[in-house]
């Protein structure tokens, strides 16, 4: 069983949400801090200040959801908010951050667990694939650009040592253990 904080009423907030169809919805995107020792209070001051995003600052963090190095996992913003985290994608996708920098060494095991978890049980209950799993750098118009007619990496996020095609097995293993991926509210 795995515990899922809700701070979403917590968390600095810089105006208003857009609000969305969460029926819209059909990509659950991995991302990365890439900021050595970030928590999600730190992200979230960062997001909803002035940024490399925008001058004034993103309405919210980026991301609904936050993972630790240890697994602990926070609910950061309803599914109907959409938040700025992968531009072209924002009205149809959900963030989940790592607590990661993006080193050269890959996530400790139980964070990438209990990442791939709680995607294991957003993927149920928005009635999607795991093949809908995607991280950043896979999103084409935001992590892949086409430049003179070239596709250009533009984003390395959630980081080059996280191997997506394996985090999508880790996703479809946690559905299909009994009982599903085990993910409840605090
Ligand atoms: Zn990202």
């Amino acid at each position: 069983m795995r515990w899922l904080h809700d701070i979403s009423r917590v968390l600095p907030v810089n105006r208003d949400p857009e609000i969305r169809d969460e029926a819209g919805i059909d990509t659950v995107v991995l991302h990365c801090t890439a900021m050595p020792g970030w928590n999600v209070w730190e992200t979230a001051r960062y997001h909803t200040s002035s940024n490399h995003i925008s001058p004034d600052g993103c309405p919210t963090i980026g991301y609904a959801y936050f993972v630790e190095p240890d697994g602990l996992m926070y609910r950061c913003l309803p599914r109907a908010v959409r938040s700025w985290h992968v531009g072209p994608w924002n009205d149809r996708a959900i963030g989940v951050c790592l607590a990661y920098d993006a080193g050269e060494e890959a996530p400790p095991d139980e964070q990438l667990e209990a990442a791939a978890d709680l995607c294991a049980d957003l993927v149920r209950e928005l009635g999607l694939e795991p093949r809908r799993v995607l991280g950043h750098r896979e999103l084409e118009g935001t992590g892949v650009v086409v430049e003179g007619g070239r596709m250009v990496q533009r984003k390395e996020c959630p980081g080059k040592a996280i191997d997506m095609d394996r985090f999508r097995r880790m996703v479809a293993d946690a559905l299909e253990r009994p009982g599903g991926a085990g993910v409840k509210d605090a």
